[in-house]
């Protein structure tokens, strides 16, 4: 799960990192009145009116512009406000703007990227930091690869502020900076622990020309397995950060997740649906995403993982691969023949006109197979498949 910054930076400063002060709108309306709050508070002209979204890149895509007036801070927000947003992270649709934050604006000395991630290479959280701040750090890793810093975490004893200190000195922090700098780390490590995150990325942390280190972008992403035990992050939610059928796919009990490929699956157990995607991928296909019905495989079931499934454009065929344990494979072969027979198309007509593959195992796998070539009459894009080689070998022919 992702945040916006407003929530990100919340996060930070309850964890004493220092933030400039913020308001969030909604409408253009209430700029002049945010920008009054956020400027008076810190005794500056200068604000900052940002978009808030889940996309980086704002900053490069205009949606992050520097104001001195209440009336800039009116036209910034109206523009960002009635405008999507298009930057390299969101793809050429661009994304809708609904919410901005008007926070006190800093002068910059120098930008630094500070993070923190999980690195499954020495299973250690892993803290990042760079004094080439500001832009995207995948382009100072391929730029200047020297100039990204990293310090395996401790898990037992987490970061502690000598070691903080020293990584704050090797990044370039100096002088004063090097205290307010380690402090900043060790608070980030403790959230990141605290918070279940993923990702939890400062880009840029500021150096004023006053010396005072602040952090002025946040970027949070929260481990979903363990929303459970962190109400207060979950409650941050606000439904804009996930995709419509993967919604859909939860509120039925079926796992879902969107790939790129153009061959849906259609599967029941985590394990099998690995396996099919794989198989897909070494005969040449690509699979559309994965998808786990789950243990029951019944008609509803199927129904709705077809009409998720074929809700992604980019589907033109689906590979059914269920495996029936003790479930007889002669009732799901009914359930899914069903499921295709009434599936209600996008314009209006019913039937499934994609081709389908369906590869059954299990009990009564025979019976199963007498269905489905039973149905060949009414559904003639339908084949049965006698193994997961063959199923796959015929979805990607199929869908050429
Ligand atoms: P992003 O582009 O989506 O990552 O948005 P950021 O919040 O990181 O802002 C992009 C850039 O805008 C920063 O790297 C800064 O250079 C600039 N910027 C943002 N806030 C301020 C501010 O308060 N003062 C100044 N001088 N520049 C800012
Ligand atoms: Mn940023």
């Amino acid at each position: 799960m992702k945040v916006h910054e407003y929530q990100g930076r919340e996060l930070l400063a309850s964890f004493g990192i220092p933030v400039p002060a913020g308001e969030v709108i909604t409408d253009a309306g209430r700029a002049a009145e945010a920008y009054g709050a956020v400027t008076g508070a810190a005794g500056t002209d200068l604000a900052v009116v940002k978009a808030q979204v889940h996309a980086g890149g704002r900053g490069k895509a205009g949606f992050v512009k520097l104001v001195r007036s209440a009336g800039e801070a009116t036209e910034a927000a109206g523009f960002m406000l009635s405008n999507r947003m298009v930057s390299v992270q969101t793809g050429p649709e661009g994304l809708d703007v609904g919410t901005l934050l008007v926070a006190a604006g800093v002068d910059i000395a120098k930008e630094y990227y500070l993070a923190i991630t999980t690195d499954r290479d020495t299973r250690r959280n892993v803290m990042i930091a760079s004094a080439e701040g500001g832009v995207e750090i995948e382009q100072v890793a391929e730029s200047n690869p020297d100039a990204i810093k990293k310090l395996p975490i401790d898990p037992e004893s987490g970061l502690d502020e000598a070691e903080a200190r020293a990584f704050a000195d090797a990044v370039g922090f100096t002088g004063s900076q090097v205290e307010q700098a380690a402090k900043i780390m060790v608070a980030l490590a403790k959230l990141y622990v605290e918070r279940d995150c993923s990702l939890a990325e400062i880009n840029p942390l500021i150096v004023t020309p006053g010396d005072e280190v602040l952090a002025i972008d946040a970027k949070f992403n929260f481990d979903d397995n363990g929303l459970f035990r962190q109400p207060e992050i979950a409650a941050l939610d606000d439904g804009t950060d996930t995709d419509p059928a993967e919604k859909r796919a939860e509120e039925h009990g079926l796992s879902y997740i969107k790939l790129d490929g153009n061959i849906g699956c259609l599967v029941n157990g985590a394990g099998l649906a690995m396996a099919t995607m794989d198989t897909i991928k070494h005969f040449g296909g690509e699979p559309a995403n994965f998808l786990d019905v789950g243990g029951s495989a019944s008609e509803e079931a199927v129904t709705e993982a077809f009409s998720i499934i074929l809700s992604d454009p980019h589907v033109n065929g689906i590979l059914v691969n269920i495996f029936g344990g003790i479930m007889d494979c002669g009732v799901i072969a009914a359930g899914v023949v069903n499921a295709a027979k009434n599936f209600e198309n996008a314009d209006g007509s019913t039937g499934f006109k994609v081709p389908l593959v369906v590869r059954l195992e299990g009990n009564n796998v025979e019976g199963g197979k007498k269905t489905l070539e039973a149905a060949h009459d009414s559904l003639p894009t339908l084949q049965a498949a006698d193994d997961l080689s063959d199923g796959a070998k015929k979805i990607v022919a199929a869908v050429g």
